[in-house]
C-alpha cells in the first residue's frame, strides 16, 4: 500500500470538526495541531444543527446545584455525580468564555442573556443564539476563531480509519484522503467525532454521524460505557427528508401541546416530561395506528416564525404552517449518552487517547441527557481535554507501522437491524436477534464491520442491561434493578459475550447447516 507520511508528525491530532473538537484545537494553542475533518468545516457535524442551546445557570432563581440536581434526576442513577457536579459548575463561565469568541447569543436589552426553558429542567437556563440557530452560531463563531489561529492546521476531506497502537499506546493514525492513503505519526489523538444516529434509519444526526470514533477506539483497544443509552427525540418532523429535522422542546417550551388525529391530548398534560417518556408515550400512539402531532397553534401562534425561524423554514418547505396547521411528528435517534469511557480529564483506557464531546462518556447524562447539557459538556470539557493533552510530553516512540487500509465504512446494511432491535422499546429477544445478525458482519473486513462493531457493542450492553431505566426501556423487564450500575466494555468483551450466547440464538442458521 503507497502511503503518505503527513509533514506534521508529532503533534497532537484531533479528529473531528464540530464545537467538542473545535474547541479542543483552539483551547490548545499555541501548541500546533492537527484538526482533522472528514467532511468540510461546519457541515454534516450535529453541532451546526442545534436549536435549543446550552445549558448554564445564569438566571437570578438558578445555581448550579439546582442544575445539577435535574441532571441527576434525569440521569436515573447513572450519572458520575462528580463529573457532572465539575461540568454544571464550570458551564457559566464557559457561556462568557464563548461571547468572548465572538458568539452572539440572544441577550435582553441590559445585555443578559435570554434563557430559555426545556424539557425536565426547573429553571429557564437555555442560552441560545438566532433565535434556534444556537449550532450554526456557535460553528461560525468558532471556526472563524480557528481560522485566526496559526498553531491549528486544518484537514478537510480526511477520514481517519484505523489508529495505531504500539504497545497498548497510541502511535499513530492512518486515514484516507482525497489523494490516497495518508499516516500519521503522533502519540495523543483526541477523538471528538459525534454521535451515532446515522446506525438508524430514523435520526437527526448527520447520516455521516455513525459512530466511526467509537469504533476507531474499540479496535485500538478502549473500553466504552452506557453504550445502550441512546436518546430518542419524540418530535422530529415526520417526512421523507434524511436527516430529520428536529421541532425542539423549546417550541413545547413555550406553550405548544402533543395531540392526535382527532385533537387529543394523549400526554394528559405531561408534553414537558422527559425526552424518554414522551419518546415511548409518542412510539405507543404510533404504534396503535395513530398519528401525532405537535400543535403549536394557540401557543406560540403567531409569535413561532419569529421565535423559532429555522423550524418554521423547514416547516414551511415541507408544506406546513405551524401558526395554521399541526406539526407531523415521530421519534428519530438524537443523542448517544454513551460512548469512549472517559475520566475527568477526557483520557480513555488507551494511553494517548482522549475523546470529548458526544463520542465520549463522562458520565454526565447517566441513562438520559438533559436538553442542551451535551453542548455545555462539549464546551466544558474540551478545556479540560486540552489541558491533559497539552499536559502529556509524548513518549519517544517507534515510527507507526501502516496496516492494512479497512475500507470506507457505510453503516446501510447496520441501520435496518438497530432500528428493529433498538429504538424506543426493546426486547431481550430482539436484542438477541440484532446480536446474532452483527456479529459475522463486526468480525468481517467489509464496508459494514466497523459500524456493525459498534452496533454489536450497543446490542450486547442493552442485553446484559436487564432492567429499564432511562432511555433504555425493555417490554420483558419494565422495571428498573435496584442496583445502579454504569455498563463498561471493550469490544473483545462485546465479542465473546455475543459467543457465549445459545447457539440457537447467536447462529440461528447453524443448526439447520
Ligand atoms: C438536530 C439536533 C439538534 C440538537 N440540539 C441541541 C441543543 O440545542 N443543545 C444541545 O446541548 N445539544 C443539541 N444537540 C446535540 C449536540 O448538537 C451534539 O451532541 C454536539 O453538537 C456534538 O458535538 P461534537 O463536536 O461532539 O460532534 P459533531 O458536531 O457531530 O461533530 C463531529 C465531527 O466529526 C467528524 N467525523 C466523524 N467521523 C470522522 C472520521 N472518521 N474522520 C474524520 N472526521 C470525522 C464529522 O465530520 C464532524 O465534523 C442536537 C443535535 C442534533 C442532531
Amino acid at each position: 500500500m503507497n502511503v503518505e507520511r503527513h509533514a506534521g508528525d508529532g503533534r497532537p491530532v484531533i479528529i473531528g470538526c464540530g464545537i467538542a473538537g473545535l474547541m479542543t484545537a483552539l483551547h490548545l494553542a499555541p501548541e500546533p495541531v492537527l484538526l482533522l475533518s472528514k467532511s468540510a468545516l461546519g457541515t454534516e457535524a450535529s453541532s451546526a444543527l442545534a436549536q435549543g442551546g446550552l445549558a448554564a445557570s445564569l438566571g437570578a432563581e438558578d445555581n448550579p446545584a439546582l442544575h445539577l440536581a435535574d441532571t441527576l434526576a434525569g440521569g436515573d442513577g447513572l450519572c458520575d455525580v462528580h463529573a457532572a457536579s465539575s461540568i454544571v459548575h464550570a458551564a457559566a463561565a464557559e457561556v462568557e468564555a464563548l461571547a468572548g469568541l465572538g458568539v452572539r447569543f440572544d441577550r435582553d436589552h441590559s445585555g443578559k442573556p435570554l434563557l430559555g426553558l426545556e424539557a425536565a429542567h426547573s429553571r429557564h437556563r437555555i442560552v441560545h443564539a438566532e433565535g434556534d440557530g444556537t449550532g450554526r452560531e456557535l460553528v461560525r463563531a468558532l471556526i472563524a476563531a480557528v481560522h485566526n489561529t496559526p498553531s491549528i492546521t486544518v484537514i478537510q476531506g480526511v477520514e481517519a480509519r484505523r489508529l495505531i497502537t504500539h504497545e497498548g499506546a497510541i502511535a499513530g493514525m492512518l486515514a484516507e484522503g482525497p489523494r490516497g492513503p495518508v499516516l500519521l505519526a503522533t502519540q495523543r489523538v483526541v477523538i471528538a467525532t459525534g454521535g451515532i444516529g446515522g446506525l438508524f434509519l430514523d435520526t437527526t444526526n448527520p447520516l455521516g454521524c455513525f459512530g466511526q470514533g467509537l469504533a476507531l477506539a474499540a479496535r485500538a483497544g478502549a473500553e466504552l460505557s452506557d453504550m445502550e443509552f441512546i436518546q430518542f427525540h419524540p418530535t422530529a418532523l415526520d417526512g421523507p427528508a434524511r436527516p430529520m429535522h428536529l421541532v425542539s422542546e423549546a417550541v413545547r417550551g413555550e406553550g405548544a401541546i402533543l395531540i392526535d388525529e382527532a385533537g387529543r391530548r394523549f400526554l394528559e398534560g405531561a408534553d414537558l416530561a422527559a425526552r424518554d417518556i414522551v419518546a415511548r408515550a409518542v412510539w405507543k400512539h404510533l404504534a396503535e395506528d395513530h398519528k401525532v402531532y405537535l400543535d403549536a397553534r394557540q401557543r406560540p401562534g403567531p409569535d413561532f416564525a419569529s421565535r423559532f425561524p429555522a423550524i418554521h423554514s423547514f416547516c414551511k418547505r415541507a408544506g406546513i404552517d405551524p401558526v395554521n396547521d399541526p406539526i407531523p411528528i415521530r421519534p428519530a435517534a438524537h443523542y448517544h449518552m454513551g460512548g469512549i469511557a472517559v475520566g475527568g480529564d477526557g483520557r480513555s483506557s488507551v494511553n494517548g487517547l482522549w475523546a470529548c464531546g458526544e463520542a465520549a462518556s463522562t458520565g454526565l447524562h447517566g441513562a438520559n441527557r438533559l436538553a442542551s447539557n451535551s453542548l455545555t459538556e462539549a464546551v466544558v470539557c474540551s478545556r479540560q481535554v486540552a489541558q491533559s493533552v497539552a499536559g502529556t510530553v509524548p513518549q519517544s516512540a517507534r515510527q507507526p507501522v501502516a496496516t492494512a487500509m479497512p475500507p470506507q465504512p457505510d453503516p446501510a446494511s447496520v441501520r435496518p437491524i438497530l432500528s428493529r432491535a433498538l429504538g424506543v422499546l426493546r426486547t431481550g429477544e430482539g436484542l438477541s436477534s440484532a446480536v446474532a445478525s452483527l456479529l459475522p458482519i463486526a468480525q468481517g473486513h467489509t464496508t459494514a464491520s466497523d459500524p456493525a462493531a459498534v452496533g454489536l457493542m450497543i446490542a450486547i450492553a442493552a442485553l446484559q442491561r436487564e432492567e429499564s431505566r432511562g432511555a433504555h426501556f425493555r417490554t420483558d423487564v419494565p422495571q428498573k434493578a435496584a442496583l445502579a450500575l454504569r455498563s463498561r466494555l471493550s469490544l473483545n468483551e462485546a465479542l465473546d459475550a455475543a459467543h457465549a450466547l445459545p447457539l440457537e440464538t447467536t447462529f440461528p442458521h447453524a443448526r439447520s447447516a
